[in-house]
């Protein structure tokens, strides 16, 4: 989710460019930088105490959208983050590259970068009303071949629990297309080049059955076991 300011396009110009939505995806570009975060709720404050390990200068902007509490006020002037809690007004930079944030009430906050940690927007109702399908908040479970708890359902990408990154998504589908196949497979009968066994299995059946009474006879003490062969091979 974007935070909504009045010229939405102002914020499309950073998105994606110098503002980002994922640490894990772009946390490297934002190194020793000056950044903010900018959270919706106390908790998605926390992402600061790990966004530290890209860059210790972080700006906190909540937007005026939730209230802090003392404690994480503490933790952040423990650290040094300055927390602002203006609405955004507009960016501030040029050709996609951020140099600060006006807040409403007229503080300019300087960054060339930031990090936008205010939770995602998941598309998933369609699959609330199905019988047995096992979730993590959101998210579906999945097992190592990304089959959901329901026999007929696989989940992919950021639909399912884990990373939330293309290569795991890609993966991911991989893994449920070989499951589908050989579900598929195992349920299918075996498919046997016909037009090559049909006649000489046939022809191998009387064979067996003719040799049947020989077998039993050389079997007996007496003959060694390269005669039998040879009397099998006589018969034939
Ligand atoms: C801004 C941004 C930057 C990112 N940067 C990186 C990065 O640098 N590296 C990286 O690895 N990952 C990055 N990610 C994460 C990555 O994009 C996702 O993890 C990945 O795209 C997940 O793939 P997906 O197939 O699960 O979902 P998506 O790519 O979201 O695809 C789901 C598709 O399903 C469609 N859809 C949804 N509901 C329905 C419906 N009911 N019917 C039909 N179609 C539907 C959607 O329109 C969408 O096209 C980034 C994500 C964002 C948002």
């Amino acid at each position: 989710m974007l935070p909504q300011i009045e010229d939405m396009q102002n914020l499309y110009d950073y998105a994606g460019y110098t503002l980002h939505v994922c640490m894990i995806c772009d946390g490297f570009d934002m190194w020793d930088q000056k950044a903010v975060l900018i959270a919706g709720t106390e908790s998605q404050i926390n992402a600061a105490f790990v966004l530290n390990w890209f860059t210790p200068y972080i700006s906190v902007l909540t937007h005026g959208l939730c209230t802090v509490g003392d404690e994480m006020r503490q933790k952040l002037a423990d650290y040094g983050y300055p927390l602002y809690e203006s609405p955004i007004d507009r960016l501030l930079g040029e050709d996609h590259k951020l140099s600060g944030f006006l807040l409403k009430d007229g503080t300019q906050v300087e960054a060339t970068t930031g990090l936008i940690n205010m939770g995602s927007i998941y598309h998933n109702h369609y699959l609330k009303g199905i019988e047995g399908l096992e979730w993590d908040g959101e998210n579906l479970v999945t097992n190592d071949m990304a089959q959901t708890s329901h026999s007929r359902i696989f989940a992919l990408g950021d639909l399912k629990k884990g990373v939330n990154q293309v290569s795991i998504a890609v993966a991911d589908g991989t893994l449920a297309a070989t499951q589908i196949w050989r579900n598929i497979r195992r349920a299918s009968p075996p498919r046997k080049w016909e037009e090559n066994i049909s006649p000489k299995n046939l022809e191998n059946a009387v064979k067996i059955l003719k040799l049947q009474p020989l077998l039993v006879k050389i079997s007996e003490p007496g003959l060694s076991t390269p005669g039998r062969g040879r009397v099998a091979l006589r018969a034939n």
